[in-house]
């Protein structure tokens, strides 16, 4: 089982220095169960009132600005520093497993010899541990510095794999999941080892299935009359200029489409339009981790350039927010 360490002293002292009375609390799904224990912590050792933010919150793009404004400090738990806020302070977490078994066992799996190093936030701090081991088995490690969406070389979200792109050869993901080092494929077009260390497994990414699925809902999409380009009114996750664009593409080829500005992006909340077709500009893991749920074919900005035959398949890339551009 996962633990994460909190910096509660860097807290504190925050909450002196700023001599803040009220601040606010926001965390991620995952660990919100610790949210009125961490509250509790707050109070009793900073001597100010707590209001943690209900809200749903997926990533740093998705910052509560309305308790933000209600308080003299909004702490972001879980993340690392994404945009620009005047009282918001990101507290970021670090888990405490051990990624070395999971990367020993990825080794055999790499065929050359720059390998570029990709991870989480939660186990950056782990990624000069790993460079040393890769160089002492006759690896070269590379690591990227990524754009200003990322706050730490090596750092991968699941919006922007900018530390990737790098001169190396092959890459290893230490971390969980499937979507980032599907991700780094897909953005790359080169191998991708994947070590887990909560499975303590290690495979080759092979991105054929996912983007078969793509192909079968960019199929699906051909026949829509009118579609839906969806916005998302978050912060960091915003790309309504993008919107813009593909709307005045659509208008050129005589396609009906129509933006739609949404806080959070459900199948329920998009369920009552009368639409064939989503294109999606807000978080692109939306698209990809929801697509079976939505009642309709959810395309990425691309895959829709392919509908409307402004570009070609072969020329297929993974949906990014990158610096500047939300
Ligand atoms: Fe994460 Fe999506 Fe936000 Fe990017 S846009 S930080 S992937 S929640």
């Amino acid at each position: 089982m996962d633990q994460f360490d909190f910096d509660m002293e860097r807290i504190f002292k925050i909450i002196k220095d700023k001599k803040c009375k009220k601040v606010g609390l926001q965390f991620p799904e995952g660990l919100k169960r610790q949210a009125i224990d961490i509250a509790r912590r707050i109070e009793a050792g900073a001597g100010v009132s707590v209001i943690i933010s209900g809200n749903p919150c997926f990533g740093a793009c998705d910052i509560d600005t309305i308790l933000a404004g209600e308080v003299d400090m909004l702490f972001h738990f879980g993340h690392s520093k994404m945009g620009k806020y005047d009282n918001v302070v990101f507290i970021e977490t670090r888990s405490n497993i051990d990624v070395m078994p999971a990367v020993k066992i990825a080794l055999p799996l790499l065929k050359t010899k720059n390998i570029g190093l990709v991870t989480t936030v939660q186990h950056i701090h782990k990624l000069d541990d790993i460079s040393k081991f890769l160089r002492i088995n006759g690896k070269e490690p590379v690591i990227g510095k990524g754009d200003l969406r990322v706050s730490y070389p090596g750092q991968v979200v699941g919006c922007n794999f900018t530390a990737a792109r790098i001169d190396c050869e092959e890459y290893l993901y230490v971390g969980s999941g499937f979507f980032h080092p599907l991700g780094v494929a897909i953005a790359t077009g080169k191998r991708v080892i994947a070590a887990d260390p909560y499975m303590n497994q290690a495979q080759e990414v092979s991105p054929e299935k996912f983007l078969r699925r793509r192909s079968g809902y960019i199929a699906k999409a051909m026949d829509a009359k009118v579609f839906g380009i969806i916005v998302s009114t978050k912060s960091g996750q915003n790309r309504m200029k993008l919107a813009q664009r593909l709307l005045d593409i659509a208008n050129k080829h005589g396609i009906s489409a129509q933006i739609i500005m949404i806080d959070l992006v459900t199948p329920e909340q998009l369920l009552g339009f009368k639409v064939d077709a989503y294109v999606n500009t807000a978080c692109p893991r939306i698209t990809i981790d929801d697509s079976e749920r939505f009642h309709v074919p959810v395309l990425t900005p691309a895959e829709f350039e392919i509908v409307i035959g402004e570009r070609k398949w072969e020329t297929l890339e993974m949906d990014e927010i990158l610096e500047g551009n939300e």
